[in-house]
């Protein structure tokens, strides 16, 4: 990788300003799941296991009005760490002014501090300014002031330019202190950035999920990488009816059947459709569901991929080296019809090859399907992993130092 990472820095005695991802559940001010939290430890402890002061910023949630401060407070998030870590977690409830300042010029060597829930900055004084999210260039600054280097390890908002990551690394770069990339982040774009831009071939894209015109950059950018690229989902339904085939009550669009028929035309040689799908006369998992071959009958719409579906798609994975997998295969969150997305998740993780899975129901659906362990890396960054497979530059990742 041509950007600084973690391990390139020498942080002993130095105040580490560290953007981390805790954008976690909380329920009654207790940290539901903590998946993300322990995500970010490999970093948070390199900072401290060698001597550093680990200064951790993160937003949680949205906040638009001086209400929803409370309730978006990230003290239960810097219990959970300190129960994670083992050690005392020092938290700031505010994330600017005198309290913070001190409070960061009295870290010790090894020790971590969590700054308030960096979306406090969104309302100031009962105004919804954003001085966060639209990157106030002041805030970046003041905040890279704090601190002696900047580790962004939060790639989930990697395609947004907020002051908290892109602020605080543009004006640290102005002041020649290095800007690098945390483990998470390292991860994510070795991955994401190998198996799109240097992948070991055959490469194979399975894409599906609910509509085309969410997925229309990505089908683009990968028409011009991969080997084939398997069609499954609801937008598999505005295909059929690019070409004509009845699609019953089943999701279309009708405003980009000319995209799909153009898509069909530039990958014709590439892309693969469900050669039948399991289908029912209503969106409810409570109804009887049968297996119809090509086109949809009236009064029936499809909700997964059928059993041949899936047997044509896993001949097309069986040789693949590298997969990269975004959106389901069906309406995965009833169980009539997951059966689609688990079959090629199971399939997947059997396969000797690279398999990358980005999006956030994709991610979402191989965890509770229970396929995503054997699988080679899921990716943390729903938004920020599509943009990165449409072939986007996300400014998190563009604001990183240069080695
Ligand atoms: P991701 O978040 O991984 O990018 P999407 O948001 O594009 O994925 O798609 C996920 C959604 O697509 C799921 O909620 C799923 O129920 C829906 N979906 C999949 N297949 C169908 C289908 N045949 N009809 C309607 N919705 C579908
Ligand atoms: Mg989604």
């Amino acid at each position: 990788m041509n950007k600084t990472i973690i391990n390139d820095l020498d942080v002993k005695s130095k105040k580490i300003l560290m953007r981390v991802d805790f954008n976690v559940p909380i329920n009654d001010g207790v940290v539901g799941d903590d998946n993300r939290i322990v995500a970010a430890l490999p970093s948070i402890k390199y900072v401290i296991e060698n001597g550093g002061k680990a200064v951790l910023f993160s937003h949680l949630g949205r906040i638009k009005s001086e209400d929803d401060k409370e309730g978006l407070s990230l003290r239960p998030v810097a219990e959970k760490l300190a129960d994670l870590l083992g050690k005392p977690v020092t938290f700031v409830p505010v994330t600017e002014g005198s309290q913070l300042e001190k409070a960061i010029n009295d870290m010790e060597d090894g020790q971590v501090l969590l700054v308030q829930n960096t979306r406090y900055e969104d309302v100031v004084n009962g105004e919804e300014v954003k001085r966060e999210s639209k990157n106030d260039k002041a805030l970046g600054e003041y905040w890279a002031s704090l601190g002696d280097a900047f580790v962004n390890d939060a790639f989930g908002t990697a395609h947004r330019s907020h002051a908290s990551n892109v602020g605080i690394a543009t004006a640290m770069e102005a002041n020649n202190k290095p800007v690098a990339a945390g483990y998470l982040m390292e991860k994510e774009i070795e991955f994401l950035g190998n198996a799109v831009d240097n992948p070991e071939k055959p490469f194979v894209a399975i894409l599906g999920g609910a509509k085309v015109s969410d997925k229309i950059g990505v089908i683009d950018h990968l028409l011009g990488k991969a080997d084939k690229i398997i069609i499954g989902g609801g937008m598999t339904y505005t295909f059929y009816a690019a070409q004509g085939i009845n699609i019953g009550n089943s999701l279309v669009e009708e405003d980009k059947i000319d995209v799909a028929k153009e898509i069909l035309e530039k990958g014709k040689d590439q892309i693969i459709l469900p050669v039948d799908s399991v289908v029912a006369e209503k969106f409810s998992n409570d109804v009887e569901e049968k297996t119809v071959e090509g086109a949809i009958p009236d009064g029936y719409m499809a909700l997964d991929i059928g059993p041949k579906s899936v047997e044509t798609f896993e001949d097309v994975l069986k040789d693949a080296k590298t997969v990269v997998w975004n959106g389901p295969m069906g309406v995965f969150e009833m169980p009539k019809f997951a059966k689609g997305t688990l079959a090629i998740g199971k399939f997947l993780g059997d396969l000797d090859a690279i398999t990358i899975v980005g999006g956030g129901d994709s991610t979402a659906a191989v965890k509770e399907l229970g396929v995503s362990d054997k699988l080679t890396h899921i990716s943390t960054g729903g938004g920020a992993s599509l943009e990165y497979l449409e072939g986007k530059e996300l400014p998190g990742i563009a604001s990183l130092s240069d080695k």
